[in-house]
């Protein structure tokens, strides 16, 4: 191990674990939640505590070490490692303190949403953040952060209050409006591009039991559904967050076995407040669609909502990730997304219409990092499934249904929803007019790009 410290001296001051490749563990200390993605690290640090953090900041820039930062492991091309470098995994460090009274909440970095979930639901609160409890907090948080509660609240990032860094030079800030106001602006969107942060701070909000769940219409009943949600979107209460899905029925219970492998249409939402309202709120989108083929809204607890597709998406599957940008779903949109699901290779495989609208446009667009606040929607297309045989078939029908698509979209995608094989200009593309902002934070805090397995944004010139 090269370096200016020894590999025993950095040992010696580590207090969490270090796994190398000949150790019992690594096999499983390295695998990522994307199964399609096999990364080889020289070192991985379990860090027990922020002074871990920094040794192994320092180690990895002194040894010249690529460098990878791992939160949750849920990344789709799999950015929480590397191959034949160090990974500082954070993902020992699993804190959660909510203040009630501030109505505030203190995450570390390792934290899956589930942990936030079941901290803050004692209390009456929760966290804005994505749909799936698994996935870690820290990722989903840098790259923006979308969720059942985004329209009423907004993205995860417009929640932050405050975060504490590790710098590529091995320094500790706190990032906040009055603290590196320049760092906290890039946090918010430009992902693990600046330092490994952590801490996080968030405003909570409220929420106990919420009147959520999926309705499924038959996929020959798509077109009129979608026409009836893209209408209902901007009409509906923002309490509501109802996103639309293009996917298959899991042949598994609890499903209706007669439905069973049925191309379908969905519409999965999550109304934050009483039953009641909750019925009033999709009443216009119900009125306005073909009677479903399922429909399982009902009252349960927030974490109960989040944690309900869980089962179907353990650790280990298949992943390919495409995604976009929508501002229209105009019908011959609607029409390219019918004809590419019904081409899906995998009962598992999907695409999803996250809204960003409501309280995500009442921030400005230079106010954070994440800049296409004008758009509509965050789209999802993902090919899935538990057998690596699967996985070219996956990714073929993830490009060509992004092909189809893409011109009826924006240029840019959320970073969270992207591969490592996006074509060049697409980081410009995502980050529009703030990209050169970007790059000149990167510079004041990582002009040697210490940082880069990520969705990169290179030091400005
Ligand atoms: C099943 C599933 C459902 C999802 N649903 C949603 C959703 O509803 N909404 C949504 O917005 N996204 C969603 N995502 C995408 C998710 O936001 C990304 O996968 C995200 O990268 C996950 O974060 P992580 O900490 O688990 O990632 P990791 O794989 O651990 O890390 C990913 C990248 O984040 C950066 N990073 C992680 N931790 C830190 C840190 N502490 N400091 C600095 N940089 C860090 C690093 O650059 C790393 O390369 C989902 C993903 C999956 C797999």
């Amino acid at each position: 191990m090269s370096g200016t410290d020894s590999f025993e001296e950095f040992r010696s001051r580590i207090r969490g674990e270090i796994l190398t490749p000949s150790d019992a563990g690594y096999d499983e200390a390295r695998a990522l939640y994307n199964g399609m993605i096999d990364k080889r690290p020289r070192l991985i640090v379990r860090c027990a505590d922020v002074a871990d953090v920094i040794a192994a900041v320092n180690f990895g820039r002194e040894g010249g070490l690529l460098t990878a930062i791992r939160g949750g492991g849920h990344n789709g091309p799999g950015l929480g490692s590397c191959d034949d470098g160090l990974v500082i995994d954070l993902s020992r460090l699993r804190g959660v303190r909510v203040d009630p009274v501030a109505r505030t909440v203190r995450v570390e970095p390792g934290c899956t949403q589930g942990d936030v979930e079941h901290a803050a639901h004692a209390f009456g609160l929760a966290v804005p953040a994505g749909i799936v409890s698994t996935t870690g907090v820290a990722g989903l948080t840098l790259g923006g952060g979308t969720g059942y509660l985004t329209r009423a609240h907004g993205l995860t990032i417009d929640n932050l209050i405050e975060a504490d860094v590790v710098l590529a030079d091995g320094r500790f800030v706190t990032a906040s409006e009055q603290e590196h106001p320049d760092l906290f602006w890039a946090l918010r969107g430009g992902g693990g591009n600046f330092g490994v942060v952590v801490s996080f701070l968030y405003r909570a909000q409220p929420a106990t039991n919420v009147y959520g769940g999926p309705i499924f219409w038959k996929l020959a009943d798509a077109r009129a559904v979608m026409q009836a949600y893209r209408a209902f979107l901007p009409t509906a209460p923002e309490k509501l967050g109802p996103f639309l899905g293009l996917k298959t029925v899991p042949s598994c219970a609890p499903f209706p076995e007669e439905i069973w492998g049925e191309k379908i249409c969905a519409v999965i939402s999550c109304y934050n407040g009483p039953v009641a309202e909750g019925e009033a709120a999709m009443k216009p989108l119900r009125d306005a669609t073909p009677a479903p083929i399922l429909d399982w809204m009902g009252e349960m607890p927030f974490p109960a909502l989040q944690s309900l597709f869980d089962p179907l998406m353990p650790k280990g599957l298949q992943w390919y990730w495409k995604g976009d940008f929508v501002q229209e779903l105009t019908d011959a949109a609607i029409d390219v997304h019918i004809s590419q699901i019904a081409q899906a290779p995998s009962d598992l495989s999907l695409m999803h219409l996250y809204p960003i609208d409501g309280a995500v446009r009442r921030v400005g667009v230079g106010d954070t990092a994440w800049s296409t606040r004008d758009a509509t929607w965050s789209m999802v297309i993902a090919g899935i499934d538990p057998d690596p045989r699967m996985a070219g078939d996956l990714k073929s029908w993830g490009r060509r249904y992004w092909q189809a698509i893409h011109p009826y979209n924006l240029g840019g995608a959320y970073v969270n929803f992207m591969m490592d094989d996006e074509a060049e200009g697409r980081i410009e593309a995502t980050y529009g007019p703030n990209h050169q902002r970007l790059r000149e934070v990167k510079k004041a805090y990582d002009p040697a790009n210490f940082f880069r397995v990520n969705q990169n944004i290179r030091p400005a010139d």
